[in-house]
């Protein structure tokens, strides 16, 4: 039987020898390869400051932090996503407060945003859901309407624009992901861009247990005693990750051209069947190609998952709604039909295996596996 990998990565022998090369130095930690990465992706995102994280989660967790969210505080997200984006306002203490996502996109809709805020809101969090980017500008003038900070998840949308746009050009910060599963990879690694000089400073120190100095200052430096002046947490990017990052993001836009040219095929070949809808990528967006998405009949999605697995296609469902996770509805008091739009889009959902190193006969096959299971429910 075939077996088709829902996900593989890219890294190559050049990004092991630079990730070698680190192992044979003295100096493991935070330090010139952390910084050269830092460089190197600030001049790509074309944000003024970059700071490495351990996490897309802990990016976030430390850019909410570093703007002041505090318990008692609301912050305005998408439960169409990871939970790592809603967690992320629960490690500080904020109540996450969900408003729905469109329907031909899963972005958050910015129609209904400002309905959400209350005296308590203070800064708005969008997702930019597979790829695609959120109305920035729609959301940037309801922020500015009601003085909140807006921070953007781009675990999905490294190489997204919109209208121009960038992620991180309308926000005060914006965190990408390098888990196993996305563009570019380090594992786990996250990183946080902004073009606030005070931001990134203050985030430095957050990264590192609000201390004033780095590991690389205390140790390849002359020795100076170093103050810690506030509570931070330990979310520092280490010099392996970084140095596997570095060759992806040279080769980056190449990786992305794959993609983009192998999304083109899953459209040709998966527009206007029965029982299969697929979401829009809208004008004047450059979509960053993460997740390819098919909506199915909801209550055939799990056979048709089976079905898929059956025939030795690895298929993934992004995402459940948060809010309907136990937790959520637990501590937060969620319930069914709360989120309509993101519940029909979460039962109806199946990611498809979309990466540089699926060949054009395996995709054919994930496509022939998906018409099959598709016309036998
Ligand atoms: C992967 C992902 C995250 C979490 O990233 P980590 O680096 O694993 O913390 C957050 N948000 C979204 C939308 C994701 O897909």
């Amino acid at each position: 039987m075939k077996k088709i990998e829902f996900f593989k990565h890219n890294i190559d022998e050049d990004d092991i020898a630079r990730a070698s090369n680190v192992l044979r130095s003295i100096f493991l930690t935070t330090g010139e390869e952390t910084d050269g990465f830092e460089r190197e992706f600030a001049a790509y995102t074309g944000r003024a400051h970059t700071v490495g994280v351990t996490s897309c989660t802990a990016a976030l967790h430390l850019s909410l932090l570093a703007l002041g969210i505090k318990p008692g505080d609301e912050v305005i997200t998408t439960p169409m996503s990871f939970c790592a984006t809603s967690n992320a306002i629960l490690h500080t203490g904020a109540r996450p407060v969900f408003v729905d996502v469109e329907p031909d996109t899963g972005n958050l809709d910015a129609s209904l945003v400002e309905l959400a805020v209350s005296e308590r809101t203070r800064a708005i969090l969008p997702v930019h859901l597979y790829g695609q980017m959120c109305d920035m500008k729609a959301l940037r003038s309801i922020a500015d309407r009601h003085g909140l900070f807006l921070i953007e998840d781009a675990a999905h949308a490294i190489e997204a624009s919109r209208d121009g746009i960038r992620p991180g050009e309308l926000s005060d910060a914006v965190c990408y992901s390098f888990y196993a599963t996305k563009n570019i990879t380090s594992g786990e690694g996250g990183a946080v861009c902004t073009d606030n000089t005070e931001l990134a400073e203050r985030l430095r120190i957050l990264r590192l247990h609000g201390i004033d100095r780095s590991a690389a200052d205390r140790y390849q430096k002359r020795f100076m005693h170093w103050d810690m002046h506030e509570l931070g947490w330990k979310y520092n990017m280490d010099s392996m990750q970084a140095a596997l990052l570095r060759g992806q993001l040279r080769r980056i836009d190449g990786l992305w051209e794959e993609r983009n040219r192998l999304w083109g095929r899953y459209e040709n070949s998966l527009t206007g069947l029965r029982n299969l809808r697929l979401l829009k990528t809208l004008q004047h967006v450059k979509h960053a190609r993460h997740l390819f998405t098919a909506l199915v009949p909801a209550d055939k999605r799990d056979i048709i998952v089976e079905g898929m697995q059956a025939r030795g296609v690895g298929v993934a469902v992004n995402y459940r709604p948060i809010h309907l996770l136990s937790y959520y509805k637990k501590t937060l008091g969620y319930n069914i039909n709360d989120y309509p739009i993101t519940e029909a889009m979460g039962a109806a959902t199946v990611s498809l295996p979309l990466y540089p190193k699926l060949t054009d006969e395996e995709q054919d096959y994930v496509v022939s596996s998906l018409k099959e299971t598709v016309e036998t429910i």
